[in-house]
């Protein structure tokens, strides 16, 4: 979880032959011999103690202090949020009393972590002078937005080169970030560059993209990398079995280093391996299967890094979703 800012921060590792992050709240709730029944792997398989930060992406209708607690209502250690509408270039910013409330409702919650994802419209690769400039516009303040949310990480696609050619894309990219990142250098909010599907001209289905635009940044500290299931297998990494999930993260490590990677985007794939198109399936009962999750969510290397589902029809399914990743640990 590192440096990063949020009003749960505060966390105890307690290495007892096993690793469990405790928040302020569950110790304090420890030590008062309540249990944290709200943590559900606190209940976990005996002995296996293993402990996953899980959570969804959760909207938001209602202000953003909503989603805690619709995350709350599914039992969720993280989640994630539009910090305003992202299928629109945004008008307005947030009142000082929405950002008030939601910062309370957090303190108040059991949610560790929170990420913001960022506008589906932004491309920060783009070659349209319009788009481009509507693209830094909204993705600086999405950062802004994080800032004042006290959000430490915002998620966001790698952009389209639209014919430019990859190496354009990327340098362009590149380029553009870093200027956001130096805009907004009084923050501490950490871009997390999304390994992508490959869907028609766009950047980040090849782990050498990722680490490209990494390479590039100048404020180190700032930047990071969510890994989507779903994407990274449609864009031809496969984790299926325990051979060939071993061997993409083998390549994960080599060329981008698992250092880097902070959040992970749990979802099943309704497309094949290698196809390149970016279809979300519910956990299970797409093209990768459980075994893969199953490897993930007892993966203890990844115990202490946020997995969010972004299943299809969330609000019907998410609870679903969820019940059958946890069902999956220590098995
Ligand atoms: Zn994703
Ligand atoms: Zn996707």
């Amino acid at each position: 979880m590192g440096n990063e800012v949020s009003p749960n921060q505060n966390k105890i590792s307690l290495d007892i032959g096993y690793q469990i992050c405790y928040t302020k709240r569950a110790v304090k709730c420890r030590k008062s011999s309540i249990l944290p029944l709200k943590r559900n792997f606190y209940t976990f398989k005996f002995k296996t103690m293993i402990v996953s930060i899980l959570g969804a992406h959760v909207h938001t209708k209602g202000g953003p202090h909503t989603g805690i607690s619709n995350g709350e209502a599914l039992g969720c250690q993280a989640i994630q949020i539009f910090t305003t509408n992202p299928n629109r270039w945004p008008r307005k910013e947030l009142a000082d009393n929405d950002v008030d409330i939601f910062i309370r409702c957090w303190q108040d919650s059991n949610i560790e972590v929170i990420l913001a994802h960022d506008s589906h419209l932004t491309n920060l690769a783009s070659t349209r002078t319009d788009v481009l400039k509507n693209s830094l516009r909204t993705f600086y303040g999405t950062i802004q937005r994080a800032a004042r949310l006290q959000i430490p990480y915002v998620v966001t696609h790698l952009g389209a080169h639209l014919d430019a050619g990859e190496e354009a894309g990327l340098e362009l990219l590149s380029e553009n970030l870093n200027k956001l990142l130096n805009k907004t250098a009084e923050t501490n909010v950490i871009i997390l560059l999304e390994t992508t599907a490959g869907q028609g001209t766009n950047l980040g289905y090849r782990f050498e993209h990722i680490k490209q635009v990494m390479d590039a940044i100048e404020l180190k500290h700032r930047i990071g990398v969510c890994f989507d299931t779903c994407h990274v297998f449609a864009a031809g990494y496969d984790i299926r079995t325990a051979k060939s999930y071993q061997v993409t993260f083998n390549k994960f490590d080599k060329i981008i280093g698992l250092e880097n990677l902070k959040a992970f985007h749990l979802n099943d794939a309704k497309s094949r391996l290698g196809s390149r198109v970016d279809r979300h399936e519910h956990i299970g009962k797409g093209k990768i299967g459980l075994e893969a999750f199953r490897l993930l969510i007892n993966d203890k290397r990844f115990q202490h890094i946020p997995m969010i589902i972004e299943t299809p029809q969330s609000e019907e399914m998410h609870p679903m979703n969820l019940k059958v990743l946890r069902g999956l640990v220590g098995r």
